[in-house]
């Protein structure tokens, strides 16, 4: 379904990507894990247009998402959080889904306040995203007033919000406690449930191990093993690149 061909992104002289082949198929769960500076973010920016590729193309349904700008391949169901959280702190939770929700994420915040007047975020589906991310009763507290937890849970909300085929996650457990890991987990099941596929980047390694089908490993770039969770623990370079970084 998701198919990266030959994608490569160099930086100056750093291969931050280079040359990795990879197919997810519909409805997986594919985790994509490395040590730091492996290209893993490098990897979630060229598949939404953040990059574009010095080599290599990226593919959904046959279709060529490199040839798109990055507001396309979010209609077209590309969604994805940020390592660091991105979210308009100053509006309400409510108000960010909305936002994400209605494709209004290039227009500045402030532009915003009077559409809200309006009534425009009772949207039945923001009602069931909070329900879904566990932050009902908090519908209409700032963003910026949120504990860490609940920010990252709004984060994957919006990514939701715009009712993605594929959602991309850049370490959505990164300072989550085990137990709110568990609880992302339950979450990341229950979308996947609902028909979207997932490319997991996680460095909590239950969790990645835990509700993976399929794993990809980066080191410097290259990936230099996939397979079963079960065949990544094994495979000996795997291993190396843990133990060398
Ligand atoms: P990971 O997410 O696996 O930790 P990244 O994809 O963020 O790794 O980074 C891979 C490499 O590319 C690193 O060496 C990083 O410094 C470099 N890199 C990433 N983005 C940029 C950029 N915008 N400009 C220059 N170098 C970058
Ligand atoms: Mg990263």
């Amino acid at each position: 379904m998701l198919t990266l061909e030959n994608l490569s992104k160099h930086f100056g002289g750093v291969r931050a990507v280079d040359d990795v082949s990879l197919t997810i198929s519909e409805g997986e769960i594919f985790g994509l894990i490395g040590p730091n500076g492996s290209g893993k973010s490098t990897i979630i920016n060229l598949i939404t247009g953040l990059y574009v590729p010095t080599a290599g193309k990226v593919t959904l349904d046959g279709w060529d998402l490199t040839a798109m700008a990055q507001h396309e391949r979010t209609s077209v169901g590309v969604a994805r959080t940020f390592q660091n959280i991105r979210l308009f702190g100053n509006l309400s939770v409510a108000q960010n889904l909305w936002v994400a929700q209605n494709g209004h994420e290039q227009r500045r915040a402030h532009f915003l306040s009077r559409w809200f007047k309006a009534g425009g975020e009772h949207a039945p589906d923001v009602e069931e995203l909070l329900r879904f991310s566990q932050l009902h009763s908090k519908r209409d507290v700032q963003a910026s007033a949120l504990s860490f937890g609940e920010m990252r849970r709004l984060e994957m909300a919006r990514a939701l919000a715009s009712n993605p085929r594929v959602l991309l996650l850049d370490e959505p457990a990164a300072g989550a406690s085990l137990e709110d890991g568990q609880l992302l987990a339950e979450r990341i099941r229950a979308v996947r449930d609902r028909g979207v596929t997932v490319l997991l980047i996680e460095h909590m390694m239950e969790l990645v191990m835990g509700i993976t089908d399929r794993i990809a490993v980066l080191n410097f770039g290259r990936k230099i093993a996939e397979g079963s969770p079960t065949e990544v623990q094994a495979n000996e370079d795997v291993r190396a690149a843990y133990l060398g970084s």
